[in-house]
C-alpha cells in the first residue's frame, strides 16, 4: 500500500493552482522540480496547463493510472472528493488541507467523515493537516515545503509540520539526507505505527528518526516498535515533557507517573533511542546511519588544544563512557613522530602546531589500538590549519570503529565540517555531542545483543483478590483499606508485615502482648490514604501502657483531623527493623497501560522523586535494570558497612505485582510505600499497602 504512495505510476494535484504564492501551486512546482518520472496530473475546474502540464477540469475525466492523489482543497469537500476518486483506481491521498481535528468542534466531525470515507472506498490516507511526503530516491515530492532534501539513509516522520519544515531547511545546510520524508499531520488514518513498519522494510532506510507529540495506540505501538528496533535503529523526539504531572492522583505512584515517564519507559523497553533535543537527534541519526556500532563504552580523543580534550574527557565521564586506556605499543609509536611536547596519553594532545598529515597519522594509530572503541577527532582553529584540508585527511582513516569529527567554531571550519558530512563522518559543535552520539550508538548495540526476554509466569490466588474487588464493587467503593491491600499483595507472593486489627485500647494491647514488642500502631480506615499526615502512625511502642495510650490518642486526633472519616479502628503490627524503605507502585497511564514504578520509599517519595517506571508487562529483566537504575541503588548494595540489601526479593516484588496486574486489570493504582527491603536472603517486607480500582464501566 505504500508503494501507492511512494512510488506512485501518476499523481493526481487536486486543488492544483496556477497561481504562485498558492499552496496548490507550490505543490505542483515540488512535483515537477524534482525528477518524478510519472506523470502528474493537475486537477482544477478552469485552468489549462499549470508549470507545462495539462489540466485535469473535472474528476470523472482522471485517467485511470493515478496511484496517489494530494489533496489541496477546502476541508469541507475533501471526505467527498476521497469518495469520487475511488472509482478511478486511486488508492492512497496525502491530504494536506487543514480544519479538521486540529480546530476542534465542526472539524472534528469532518475528520471522522473522512475516516468514513476512507475506509468505505480502501483509500489510504496520510494528513489531513500535513505538509506531504518526499521520497529522494525517485525525486517525489508530493509536499508545499520550500526545497527537497538531499539523498540519504535517514526515514524521517514528523506529527508536526512546523518540525518537517524548520528540520528539512537545518540539514540542508548540513549535508544530512533524508530516504524519505513524511509529514504524518493528524494521523487520521495513518499512523506513526505503519509508517514505523514501512521505514523498516524500506531499502533506502537506515535509520528511522521522527518527531512524536502522541502516540495513537501504545501496547501496539511498543509491540511493533520492539521488533523494528532489533532490524534498525529507531530515534525518536517526544515533546510535551512537562505537560504531565497536572493529574489529580490518591497514591504516590499515580503523583509521579506524569505522562512523560509512561514515554519514557516505553521506548526504553522497545530498544527506541529517545532523544531530549532535535540536536541530539541528529548526532545520533547521522552517526548511526554512517558510522560502524562501537564495542564498548572506551572514547580516545585527538585534539589539537588541551581545553576541549579535557571537556571531552568530562563528557565521556559524565555521559557513562569512559576514556581508553592506550596501550604502551600505541603510545610509544605515538611518541616517534609526534612533537616532543605533545600528550601522548589519552586525550592525544598534538599542540597547536598539528597539521592535517599530522592529525592522519596519530588518528589512525589511535583508532587501531584494541583498547579502543571510538575516537573522537577535535580540532580548533589555527591559522596553520585548514579545516578542509584537515577534513580530508581524517576521512581517509577507515576503521571498523566510529570515528566522530568536533570542529569547535563556527566561520573558519565550516568547509571541514561539510566535507566530513558529505564523506559520512559526523561533525559536530562541540565535544559533548561525540560523547552524547557514541552513547547512544552504544545503548543501541547493547539493545540488539540482548536477547529478548519473556515475562515470567507467577502463580497467584486470583480467586482471593478477585473476592476483595467484589466486596469493594458491592460497597461501591474504590479505595481498599490497608488490610485489604496487603491481602492482595500476599495472594501474589510478597510478603507482607504481620498486623492485627483492633477496635478498642483493649484488643490493641492485647494484640500487641501476641506479637510482642515493640509494635506498630495505625489508624485503620478506607478513608485515609496517607496516615503519617493526620498522626496516624506511631511506632516503637514498648510495652502495653504505651499501646492503650496511642490508641487514645491516635483515634481522638484522627476524629478530630477528619469527623467524616470512617475508622475502623486501629492495626497493631510487628515493627520491622533494619530495613531500607522503598517504595513499588502501579498506576495506569491512558496511553500504555498499567505502569510499574519503583524507587526509595518512605514518606519522602514525592519530594525526592528517585523512581523508575516500566510499561506492564515486564520481564524479570526490566525489574533488574529499575532498581538499578535509581540514583540512590548505591544505599541499596550496601554502603558505609551497611550490608547489601535483598535485591533479588525485591526484583521478584515487581514481577509478582506485574502478575497480580496482569492478572486483574481493574487495579487502577497500588503503591506499598514502604516496602522495607532486608538485608540479602532475608527478603522484604511491605509494611503499607493501597489499592484501589478503576471506576466500574460507564460510571
Ligand atoms: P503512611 O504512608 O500512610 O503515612 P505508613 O504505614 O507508610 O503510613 O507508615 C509511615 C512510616 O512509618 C513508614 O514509611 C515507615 O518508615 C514507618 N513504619 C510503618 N510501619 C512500620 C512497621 N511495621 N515497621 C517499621 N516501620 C514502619
Ligand atoms: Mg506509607
Amino acid at each position: 500500500m505504500f508503494e501507492a504512495f511512494f512510488r506512485p505510476r501518476s499523481v493526481a494535484v487536486v486543488g492544483a493552482s496556477p497561481h504562485p504564492g498558492k499552496l496548490g501551486f507550490d505543490i505542483m512546482n515540488n512535483m515537477v522540480k524534482y525528477g518524478y518520472q510519472g506523470k502528474i496530473y493537475p486537477v482544477n475546474p478552469t485552468a489549462h496547463t499549470i508549470l507545462g502540464k495539462f489540466v485535469v477540469n473535472s474528476l470523472d475525466k482522471l485517467p485511470d493510472d493515478v496511484d496517489l492523489a494530494v489533496l489541496v482543497l477546502p476541508g469541507k469537500v475533501v471526505p467527498q472528493t476521497v469518495r469520487d476518486l475511488a472509482p478511478h483506481g486511486v488508492k492512497a491521498c496525502v491530504v494536506i488541507s487543514s480544519g479538521f481535528k486540529e480546530v476542534g468542534g465542526e472539524g472534528t466531525l469532518l475528520e471522522q467523515e473522512l475516516v468514513k470515507a476512507a475506509k468505505e472506498t480502501g483509500i489510504r490516507i496520510i494528513g489531513p493537516n500535513c505538509i506531504g511526503i518526499m521520497d529522494t530516491a525517485v525525486g517525489l515530492n508530493a509536499s508545499f515545503a520550500g526545497s527537497m532534501p538531499n539523498k540519504g539513509y535517514i526515514g524521517f516522520f514528523s506529527q508536526s509540520g512546523a518540525m518537517c519544515l524548520a528540520i528539512l531547511d537545518w540539514s540542508l545546510d548540513n549535508a544530512i539526507g533524508f530516504s524519505k520524508f513524511i509529514s504524518l499531520g493528524n494521523k487520521a488514518d495513518v499512523t506513526e505505527i505503519e509508517i514505523l513498519e514501512f521505514l523498516a522494510e524500506d531499502k533506502e532506510t537506515r535509520v528511522i528518526m521522527g518527531y512524536l507529540e502522541s502516540v495513537t495506540d501504545g501496547q501496539r505501538f511498543m509491540e511493533v516498535a520492539r521488533k523494528i528496533t532489533r532490524i534498525k535503529p529507531v530515534i525518536l523526539v517526544k515533546s510535551g515533557i512537562t505537560s504531565a504531572g497536572a493529574r489529580a492522583a490518591s497514591s504516590h505512584t499515580g503523583a509521579l507517573a506524569g505522562a512523560d515517564a509512561a514515554y519514557e519507559a516505553a521506548f526504553k523497553q522497545c530498544g527506541i533511542l529517545r532523544a531530549h533535543s532535535v540536536r541530539e537527534l541528529f548526532a545520533l541519526a547521522q552517526s548511526l546511519a554512517r558510522q560502524p556500532l562501537p564495542k564498548g563504552a572506551a572514547l580516545a580523543v585527538v585534539t589539537n588544544s588541551g581545553g576541549p580534550g579535557i571537556i571531552a574527557a568530562d563528557a565521556a565521564e559524565l555521559g557513562g563512557m569512559h576514556m581508553a586506556g592506550l596501550q604502551p605499543e600505541t603510545v610509544d609509536e605515538l611518541r616517534s613522530f609526534l612533537p616532543p611536547i605533545a600528550a601522548l596519553y589519552n586525550p592525544v594532545d598534538m599542540t597547536g602546531t598539528a597539521t592535517p598529515a599530522l592529525y592522519e597519522r596519530a588518528l589512525s594509530v589511535v583508532a587501531q589500538d584494541p583498547n579502543v572503541d571510538g575516537v573522537a577527532v577535535l580540532m580548533t582553529p589555527a591559522a596553520s590549519l585548514n579545516s578542509k584540508e584537515l577534513a580530508e585527511h581524517i576521512c581517509k582513516v577507515k576503521v571498523d570503529k566510529p570515528i566522530f569529527s568536533v570542529m569547535m567554531g563556527r566561520h573558519s571550519v565550516e568547509a571541514g565540517r561539510i566535507h566530513c558530512m558529505e564523506n559520512g563522518m559526523p561533525s559536530f559543535d562541540f565535544p559533548e555531542d561525540a560523547v552524547q552520539a557514541m552513547r547512544g550508538m552504544l545503548t543501541y548495540r547493547q539493545w540488539r545483543e540482548s536477547k529478548p526476554a519473556a515475562v515470567a509466569q507467577v502463580k497467584g490466588d486470583k480467586a482471593a483478590v478477585m473476592e476483595i474487588v467484589a466486596k469493594l464493587r458491592k460497597q461501591k467503593r474504590l479505595n481498599m483499606s490497608e488490610n485489604e491491600a496487603r491481602k492482595c499483595f500476599e495472594a501474589y507472593g510478597v510478603s507482607t508485615v504481620r498486623s492485627l486489627p483492633a477496635a478498642t485500647s483493649e484488643e490493641a494491647a492485647a494484640a500487641a502482648e501476641k506479637m510482642g514488642f515493640p509494635v506498630v500502631m495505625k489508624i485503620d480506615s478506607p478513608s485515609i490514604s496517607h496516615k503519617s499526615d493526620v498522626g496516624g502512625v506511631k511506632v516503637g511502642l514498648a510495652n502495653r501502657v504505651q499501646v492503650i495510650e496511642a490508641f487514645h490518642q491516635m483515634t481522638t486526633q484522627v476524629r478530630k483531623l477528619m469527623p467524616q472519616a470512617w475508622l475502623r479502628g486501629v492495626l497493631v503490627q510487628e515493627m520491622v527493623t533494619g530495613g531500607r524503605e522503598t517504595i513499588v507502585g502501579l498506576s495506569r497511564d491512558p496511553q500504555f497501560g498499567h505502569v510499574i514504578m519503583f524507587g526509595l520509599g518512605g514518606i519522602y517519595v514525592e519530594v525526592l522523586k528517585d523512581v523508575a517506571f516500566r510499561v506492564v508487562p515486564i520481564t524479570p529483566n526490566d525489574a533488574e535494570e529499575m532498581i538499578r537504575s535509581i540514583r540512590s541503588f548505591a544505599l541499596l548494595r550496601g554502603v558505609r558497612g551497611d550490608p547489601p540489601a535483598d535485591v533479588a526479593a525485591l526484583a521478584q516484588t515487581l514481577v509478582n505485582l506485574n502478575a497480580l496486574v496482569m492478572d486483574v486489570p481493574e487495579l487502577a493504582e497500588a503503591d506499598i510505600n514502604p516496602l522495607l527491603v532486608l538485608p540479602r536472603g532475608r527478603g522484604v517486607v511491605a509494611v503499607d499497602a493501597r489499592i484501589s480500582l478503576s471506576r466500574p464501566k460507564g460510571e
